[in-house]
């Protein structure tokens, strides 16, 4: 295995087999992005294995930096390390980089619940960290990552000293990439439910049996503005999972709220959390439904505030136009039935529907509904979760929160 504590830095271009590149397909990864497609390489070296580390060379013969590769996957390699930079230094200092961010900007007395390292947007392709008080849970979607799991661990374990770190590497991409579906703890003694702490609100968060990761951290600061614009609302908290929104309307001092899920485990979480927290609720403010179905029979002017966070509808770029569509009907439904002077927070994880797009979905649900409708507010995925600038596919989560009169 190798460590940290190996010096790595000598000659680096002997320890990798070289990829050359096509002319003129140097550009990207000259600006940074860390994808090279399989249509851009020239040359790949015959000892070269799928998941190994390679040089990665312009076609002059000019070192651009380090990649994992995999021949199977049409994004055939991932820079970890640009220029000179030895490829184990680059991923040491990008770990420690990561986790020094979210230690200035998160004091663990309010919030330690928080995504530690967010894949490319730390440049750490194919990883992703979210930390869970003192667990760890770690997701990795690639073949060169899987290669590199044993030094990131230990240099992991190295920076934050977990009490265990818990694999839950269960994604679709992993099978384009040879891997199958993985969970486990690979580190430390095993544990059974947690309680994290995220703005000073308490969660139950069950990792092993929870979906992601166990929490949907990306939406916090959003959870955070939702409580802030509740007072004496009455609010519906639409794909509530375990009632994050609903806390923090709590919080706020919502007149009322509702939580609806499909999942009647999700529920139960949430109705724990809410018992947790001191929010006195009835068996009626949690319901499993399905959204669409809920929002069709649900009486018009019901609530002044209803929150829309549906998983993502589009996994695939096949699913956008059918995608598409579920997210007007959810849209136009939430426009249609909030009361006058009402609030909607929309929101779409699908990858595949950009922020253009979203915009249009939404300005039609508004003309179907046809309702006054103003946007207030727009935000993306919580900055623990950075989008490289280099790489902006990274961004998927966006949000709007509309006036409607
Ligand atoms: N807003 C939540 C996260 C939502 S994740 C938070 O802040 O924590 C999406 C949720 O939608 C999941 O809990 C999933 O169970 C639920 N879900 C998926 N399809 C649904 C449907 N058709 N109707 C209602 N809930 C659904």
């Amino acid at each position: 295995m190798p460590n940290s504590s190996r010096s790595l830095q000598t000659q680096p271009t002997e320890r990798f087999p070289t990829l050359t590149l096509h002319p003129n397909r140097e550009k990207s990864v000259r600006n940074r992005h860390p994808w090279i497609f399989s249509g851009a390489i020239a040359h790949w070296p015959q000892e070269l294995e799928d998941g190994g580390l390679a040089t990665v060379s312009a076609a002059n013969g000019e070192r651009l930096g380090y990649a994992y590769v995999n021949r199977r996957c049409s994004i055939a390699a991932r820079m970890v390390a640009f220029g000179d930079t030895d490829p184990y230094t680059a991923i040491r200092q990008n770990l420690t980089h990561a986790v020094a961010f979210r230690r200035k900007h998160f004091d663990p007395a309010q919030t330690n619940a928080v995504r530690l390292v967010n894949g490319e947007g730390d440049m750490l392709p194919g990883l992703i960290v979210d930390q869970y008080a003192d667990v760890l849970v770690m997701q990795i979607s690639t073949l060169g990552m899987e290669r590199l799991k044993p030094f990131v661990l230990e240099t992991l374990v190295e920076l934050t000293q977990p009490r265990a770190i818990y694999e839950k590497s269960d994604i679709a991409a992993r099978y384009e990439e040879g891997l199958t579906d993985f969970a486990g703890l690979i580190y430390g003694r095993d544990f059974g439910p947690l309680v994290v702490t995220e703005y000073g609100l308490r969660f139950h968060v069950d990792i092993k049996h929870g979906q992601k990761t166990g929490l949907f951290l990306d939406q916090r600061e959003m959870r955070a503005l939702v409580e802030r614009l509740c007072t004496g609302r009455r609010v519906l908290n639409g794909f509530a999972y375990t009632g994050g929104f609903s806390l923090y309307a709590h919080r706020g001092r919502a007149q009322r709220v509702v939580s609806v899920d499909s999942s009647g485990s999700a529920l139960k979480l949430a109705q724990s959390n809410h018992a947790l927290n001191g929010f006195s609720v009835t068996d009626d403010d949690f319901v499993e439904a399905d959204m669409f179905t809920y929002l069709r029979r649900l009486e018009a002017a019901a609530f002044d505030f209803i929150i829309l966070d549906p998983p993502a509808l589009a996994r695939k770029r096949e699913d956008v136009l059918r995608a598409g569509r579920a997210y007007k009907d959810l849209n136009r439904l939430a426009i249609a039935k909030v009361a006058p002077g009402g609030l909607v927070l929309t929101s779409s994880c699908s990858h595949f529907v950009d922020e253009k797009l979203f915009g249009q979905i939404v300005f039609q649900a508004a003309c179907e509904a046809g309702r006054q409708v103003r946007i207030i507010h727009r935000h993306r995925q919580a900055f623990d979760h950075p989008v490289n600038v280099f790489h902006p596919e990274g961004s998927y989560l966006k949000s709007l929160l509309l006036s409607v009169d």
